[in-house]
C-alpha cells in the first residue's frame, strides 16, 4: 500500500497532519521500536463506515472487551433509523459478519507509513426487504416503491399514495429497495443535509 492508499483511511482533514508526523518521524527516528509491556487493550482507530452509497470515516477509541458493541452504538448514531449488521468490508463487498468484539479488534489495522490504526467497517441493513419507514400520508409502513421527496425533510409516500398524486408539487425519487436502488452522489452531496440524513 502507497502513502495516497493509507491517507485514504483518515478524514480528509487529518490527511495533511499525518502525513507531515510520518515524514518527521522517518527523518528523526529511523529506527525507533517501541516497546509494550503492558497489553494493549485500547487503541485509537480511524473506523471507515462503508454503505452501498458512501463512506464516511470516524476517529474512535475502541476497546479490545467492548470493540464490536461500541461500532454497532456509532453506526447507530451515524445512520440513527435504519438497523444495522456490521461486517469487516468494504464499499464493494462484505467480507464476514463481526459477531464477537475479538473480530473487530482483529481486524484493526496499523498503516505502514504513517503509523495510525484504521479498521474498515461495512455496514448492511437487518432488514433489507422492508423500507423502515412510514408513509406520510397513510402513516403505514411502506412496503413495496418508496417515493422519497427530494426537497422536504424525511418526506416518503407509499406506492398507493403516490398514484393518487399527492404531494404534486415536489420531485419524488421512486426506490424500489433500499440498498439496491443506487441514488447518484450528485444528487446526496448537493441536497441540503435534512433530505438525505442517511446519505452523508
Ligand atoms: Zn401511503
Ligand atoms: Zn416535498
Amino acid at each position: 500500500m502507497d502513502l495516497s492508499e493509507e491517507l485514504e483511511f483518515l478524514p480528509p482533514e487529518k490527511r495533511k497532519e499525518y502525513q507531515e508526523k510520518a515524514l518527521l518521524e522517518a527523518k528523526w527516528f529511523p529506527n525507533v521500536q517501541i516497546c509494550h509491556f503492558k497489553p494493549i487493550v485500547e487503541h485509537f482507530v480511524f473506523v471507515t463506515f462503508y454503505t452501498h452509497l458512501d463512506k464516511k470515516i470516524v476517529p474512535m477509541h475502541l476497546h479490545k472487551e467492548n470493540a464490536k458493541k461500541e461500532i454497532e452504538e456509532k453506526a447507530a448514531e451515524l445512520l440513527p433509523t435504519i438497523k444495522w449488521k456490521i461486517f469487516s468490508g468494504t464499499q464493494h463487498q462484505a467480507d464476514f459478519e463481526f459477531q464477537e468484539s475479538f473480530q473487530v479488534w482483529n481486524s484493526i489495522k496499523k498503516s505502514e507509513i504513517c503509523k495510525f490504526y484504521y479498521l474498515l467497517v461495512r455496514l448492511e441493513r437487518l432488514h433489507p426487504d422492508s423500507h423502515e419507514v412510514k408513509c406520510d400520508e397513510c402513516l403505514r409502513m411502506i412496503v413495496g416503491h418508496r417515493y422519497k421527496c427530494t426537497e422536504c425533510a424525511d418526506y416518503d409516500l407509499c406506492q398507493t399514495c403516490e398514484s393518487k398524486s399527492l404531494h404534486s408539487e415536489h420531485a419524488m425519487l421512486r426506490i424500489v429497495r433500499d440498498g439496491i436502488t443506487h441514488i447518484p452522489r450528485y444528487i446526496t452531496a448537493n441536497a441540503p443535509r435534512y433530505v438525505f440524513p442517511n446519505f452523508y
